[in-house]
């Protein structure tokens, strides 16, 4: 199935008065529909809380709007930290699931009361040093091995330098018991970007599983199992995209199987989604000003993979649509690129599309989620506006673009003057 955009050339030739391309763009409606499917399909659950993963999107006006749909924010630096803060979120609505944490990052979650989540048993005693232990705290599981979902393997959680083997975890819970702590939550993170329905559902029988062998081993309560993030969407039109109330569902079944039989059943679940929440809500539009035939046929954007690198980083799939050319026919076969100085920035290989005009609007889909916030300065390339497509219609901008004064502002060009 061809995937609609959220817009279409009418508005964006308005938008454009304002705000040239390239720029992302927003669907406030999708994003609070999608929020509050969510809550729906885990309303099951009476302590369901999302946090939501900063890192895929640290804009605070979207994360305002998450806000206002009772989500919180999973932040895992000190800036992020401070935008959580901006939005006026603070305790118990602010997770802090980091790694390799600086001092200063532990100080600002502790003050701002937020859950800390510890990815290592080192981090126990380096934390002490800085703040002091809470009622509520967390600890990041890695169970190793290879996680598989039936016969296939999702992903290789013994490679990842996330989280505390199983040992570990026993000797965390331990030794924060030791230091006060009342309540320790779990949490991990196996996959990302799943596109099956029982991703969660496996996840959280493992975690009930450890859970209800750790407060039998500790006599610790777990208050809550986190999740995390790794729900993905269908980037492709042929995939079949995740549905959410299959996923509660399921974790609900492990919950009543695993959880209430171990006298259980008040424990909160947690997630911390990202790319869920707001890929799909998101696209980047840019326009072709350059055409270009030689060993292939090339179209050239004034975007370029220092607006959106997952195609240059992982090779992964973004569907385009010409605006205007919705109904057209897919006649020609196109690499659609940034003008960096890099072969691999490339949103598109051999892609086939209508045939495209100097000046057509392009969409690019499915970059609300780890497209802005991935982007960077390579080639002295400026980071692109955001905008903000409201419920009433109007277009909002909630970040302007960089300009070549930004670019520099680091740098002390009187002191080069001085000998
Ligand atoms: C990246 C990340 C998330 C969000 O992942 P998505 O795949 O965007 O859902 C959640 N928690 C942690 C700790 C992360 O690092």
């Amino acid at each position: 199935m061809k995937k609609k955009p959220f817009v279409t050339l009418e508005q964006v030739k308005e938008m454009v008065k304002k705000y040239p391309t390239p720029f992302h763009i927003y669907d406030e409606k999708g994003i609070r529909e999608n929020a509050r499917r969510l809550k729906e399909a885990f309303s099951w659950n009476p302590g369901f809380h999302e946090y939501f993963a900063v890192k895929a999107t640290p804009n605070p006006y979207l994360m305002k709007i998450l806000k206002e749909e009772g989500i919180g924010a999973d932040c895992s630096s000190y800036t992020e930290l401070l935008l959580a803060e901006k939005v006026g979120l603070h305790g118990q609505n602010i997770m802090f699931s980091s790694n390799v944490t600086p001092a200063k990052d532990f100080e600002l979650a502790a003050k701002l009361d937020a859950i800390i989540n510890f990815d290592d048993i080192t981090h126990i005693d380096f934390y002490e040093k800085i703040a002091p232990f809470k009622e509520v705290m967390c600890c990041r599981f890695n169970p190793g091995g290879k996680f598989q979902i039936h016969n296939t393997i999702m992903d290789s959680p013994q490679d990842a330098k996330y989280g505390m083997t199983r040992p570990q975890l026993t000797q965390a819970f331990l030794k924060l018991k030791e230091k006060g702590v009342k309540q320790i939550g779990i949490h991990s993170f196996l996959a990302s970007n799943t596109v099956t329905n029982e991703y969660y559902p496996t996840l959280a029988r493992l975690l009930f599983q450890v859970a209800a062998e750790l407060q039998k081993e500790t006599g610790v309560k777990i208050p809550f199992i986190n999740l995390s993030g790794g729900v993905g969407v269908a980037y492709r039109p042929e995939q079949e995209p995740n549905d959410i109330f299959a996923i509660g569902e399921g974790v609900k079944k492990a919950y009543q199987e695993v959880l209430v039989p171990a006298g259980m059943g008040d424990v909160a679940i947690f997630t911390e989604l990202g790319r869920f929440m707001l890929a799909p809500y998101g696209h980047l539009i840019a326009q072709a000003i350059h055409e270009k035939h030689t060993y292939k046929e090339y179209i050239g954007l004034d975007a370029c993979a220092a607006n959106l690198m997952r195609p240059a980083m992982y090779g992964a799939y973004h569907e385009i649509t010409v605006l205007g050319k919705e109904e057209e026919l897919c006649s020609q076969v196109y690499d659609i690129t940034g003008g960096l100085c890099e072969n691999n920035d490339k949103f598109a290989v051999d892609r086939k599309l209508p045939k495209i005009e100097i000046g057509d609007y392009i969409c690019i889909h499915d970059t609300g989620a780890h497209g802005f916030s991935m982007g960077y300065n390579y080639n002295g390339k400026l980071r692109s506006a955001e905008l903000l497509l409201c419920e009433d219609g109007s277009v909002k901008q909630i970040r302007r673009a960089e300009t070549a004064e930004d670019y520099f502002a680091t740098l002390d060009f009187d002191a080069l003057e001085e000998k």
